[in-house]
């Protein structure tokens, strides 16, 4: 098959991976914009589920991958300065730019002609292609260009992030809710390197307009957020890399494909990093896709039809749990009065998939400590 690919992230390298290991008369190219050493962000974090499904498809890459990673199983959630921890969350998390390397290594040992440095507009020059995947991120070009055939729905959440990393080693998972007279900002923060933490910073709309941040360049926003968790930080510095604040976009798409031409991982559909989901359902979509082939064949129209069968059900269902984690953040102002064994119990419930069993089952002490301070009952 010849296989046309715009986007050298997860996606893109991850299905072209699978389709050229397993028949290496595959004719795949991948265009990335962005030139090799380029990466956005820091760390990213991975449940164990999420990395389960890698290590099954692909043992030798799952074995590649987790040589950079850190491994824990436990996180806390820092509400009114106490701690609170919750057993059993075990996150595997590297260096995106780790994780990226090992994908394009993988790719260019089988030869996967990787094209680095060149932004891609439309799919003419693919014309000779079978199949065209765009795999080209959350602000796909492809998509925006053709999307009367795609037809998308992109709902900016209202929150601000900002993605900064520290020097500080957070371990372990940490969220961190500190409120003054601005509002309330949140930290997402995880070690994910000998070196380096993720240090997400999120807040809402009106603290982040009472604090100024709308009016702030990117130093004096870094400044204001170091600031506000200087005692978290211990004395580290926030680092910047293009740490601009932005909202995320949860992008939904009527149809997943057009003629030849299919949507791959944040262009098809974006988890919340709130759920470190992205990754996990962007290397989801790329093994379904190829599954579907590995049924279909060279059959275009069937295998692009097979891999919405398969794919819409798991990729809706962990999209809607991410809504709903987003919209927990978004509205955590109103539940800052709890106590914080009420408060880290809320938040695993968040999602609506975790019900008190899964609690009392996955993190006993917790589950005992919030039925003591609630002889009333429990929510079911
Ligand atoms: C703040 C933040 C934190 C996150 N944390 C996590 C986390 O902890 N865990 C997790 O699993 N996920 C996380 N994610 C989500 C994760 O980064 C994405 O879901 C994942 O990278 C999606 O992979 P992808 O290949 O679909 O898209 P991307 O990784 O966005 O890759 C798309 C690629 O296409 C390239 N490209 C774009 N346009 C063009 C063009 N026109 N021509 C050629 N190339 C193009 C881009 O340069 C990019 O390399 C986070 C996201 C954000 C914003």
């Amino acid at each position: 098959m010849n296989v046309g690919i715009v986007g050298g992230g997860p996606a893109g390298l991850f299905f072209a991976y699978l389709m050229k290991r397993q028949d290496a008369t595959h004719r795949i190219r991948v265009v990335e914009r962005d030139p090799a050493d380029a990466t956005y962000g820091w760390g990213v974090v991975f449940t164990d589920i999420a990395l389960a499904f890698v290590r099954d498809v692909a043992p030798e890459l799952y074995a590649a991958m987790t040589r950079h990673q850190e491994v824990h199983d436990a996180m806390r959630i820092v509400h009114r300065g106490q701690a609170v921890a919750l057993a059993n969350n075990t996150f595997h998390r590297m260096a995106r730019i780790d994780l990226l390397r090992t994908l394009r290594q993988h790719c260019a040992d089988l030869g996967v002609a990787i094209e680095f440095g060149r932004r891609v507009d439309g799919v003419d020059e693919f014309a000779d292609c079978d199949l065209i995947v765009a795999a080209d991120g959350a602000a796909s070009t492809i998509r925006t260009r053709y999307r009367e055939h795609f037809e998308p729905t992109i709902d900016l959440r209202p929150n601000f992030l900002a993605w900064y990393g520290t020097t500080c080693l957070f371990e372990p998972l940490s969220l961190i809710f500190r409120e003054n007279g601005d509002g309330l900002l949140i930290a997402h923060t995880y070690r994910y390197s000998r070196t380096h933490s993720t240090f997400l910073v999120e807040c809402d709309p009106q603290t982040w307009r009472h604090a100024g941040l709308d009016r702030m360049a990117e130093p004096e926003s870094l400044a204001y957020c170091a600031q506000v968790f200087r005692d978290d930080l211990d004395g580290h510095p926030l680092l910047s890399n293009k740490s601009d604040w932005f909202r995320y976009p949860i992008v939904r798409n009527r149809r997943w494909s057009w003629r030849n031409v299919v949507l791959l991982g944040d262009a098809l559909r974006t988890g919340h990093p709130s759920v470190g989901s992205g990754t996990r359902l962007a290397m989801q979509d790329a093994i379904a896709l190829f599954d579907a082939w590995r049924a279909c064949g060279d059959d275009v129209e069937a295998l692009l039809a097979e891999f919405e069968r398969r794919r819409r059900p798991g990729s809706d269902a962990l999209q809607a749990a991410a809504v709903k984690s987003t919209e927990w953040y978004e509205s955590v102002r109103s539940r800052m009065h709890l106590d914080p064994i009420s408060f880290a119990y809320d938040y695993l419930r968040r999602t609506g998939r975790v019900d008190h069993a899964d609690v009392r089952q996955r993190d006993p002490a917790l589950a005992a400590a919030f039925e003591a301070l609630h002889p009333e009952g429990v929510p079911p």
